[in-house]
C-alpha cells in the first residue's frame, strides 16, 4: 500500500496513523433487547460508512484488520470476566479470500476470552444489505451452530442494523445450550 485510502496522504499501513487516531476512536453505544440481551458497537455506520463497504473487495481485509485493531482488540484488553468466554463469529463465510466477521472476532484473544471459528453458519447466503425488516424476517439466516454446550458465548458481528440476525444467532445458540452474554459489532446501523 501506498496510500492511505481515507486521506490519499503516501502511508505504509492502507488507513494511516493520522486517520486511524482521528476517524477510529471506537465510541461504544449500546442497544438493549425487549429481554435485557445487549449489544455493544463500536462505531456509527455513517461514521465509517465508506471503509464498511470495502468488505465487498479484497482491500476489506487490511481494513476490517486496522479496524478490529482500533476498537475489538481495544476491548478485549480491558474485558474481563469471572469465566473465561468464548467469542464466536457470526456467518463467518469467506468472501474475497477471507472472511470480515473472522477478522473482527480474532482481535477479541486475550486471556479470558476464545476466539472460535465455523461454529455459527447460516444455510443460506442471501444478502440482507438494503432489505426490509419485512424481508429479513420472511428469510431467516437458518443458523447451525456446531459447538460446545455450558459455555458462555459473545456474538460477534460486523453490522447491527434490525438486530433479525443477532436475535437469531442467539436463539440457536441457545437451543443449543450455550449461554450468549453480549453481542459486539463494529457499527451500529440504527438510523438506516
Ligand atoms: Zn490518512
Amino acid at each position: 500500500m501506498i496510500k492511505c485510502i481515507t486521506c490519499k496522504r503516501f502511508s505504509l499501513p492502507i488507513i494511516c496513523k493520522k486517520c486511524q487516531k482521528l476517524l477510529l476512536k471506537p465510541n461504544l453505544s449500546t442497544r438493549t433487547l425487549p429481554d435485557g440481551f445487549k449489544i455493544y458497537s463500536f462505531y456509527k455506520y455513517s461514521d465509517i460508512e465508506d471503509l464498511l463497504k470495502t468488505k465487498h473487495t479484497y482491500l476489506g481485509s487490511f481494513v476490517y484488520t486496522i479496524l478490529a485493531k482500533n476498537s475489538f482488540k481495544h476491548f478485549a484488553k480491558n474485558f474481563s470476566f469471572s469465566n473465561s468466554v468464548y467469542a464466536l463469529a457470526i456467518d463467518d463465510h469467506v468472501r474475497y479470500g477471507y472472511s470480515h466477521t473472522a477478522i473482527l472476532t480474532k482481535a477479541l484473544k486475550s486471556p479470558s476470552i476464545k476466539p472460535c471459528f465455523n461454529t455459527l453458519k447460516s444455510q443460506n447466503s442471501i444478502s440482507y444489505s438494503g432489505k426490509s425488516l419485512d424481508y429479513r424476517l420472511k428469510h431467516p439466516r437458518d443458523f447451525i451452530y456446531t459447538f460446545k454446550r455450558d459455555i458462555d458465548v459473545i456474538l460477534v458481528d460486523d453490522i447491527v442494523t434490525t438486530t433479525t440476525t443477532i436475535l437469531e444467532a442467539k436463539s440457536v445458540v441457545k437451543k443449543h445450550g450455550a449461554k450468549p452474554i453480549f453481542a459486539l459489532t463494529l457499527a451500529d446501523a440504527k438510523n438506516l
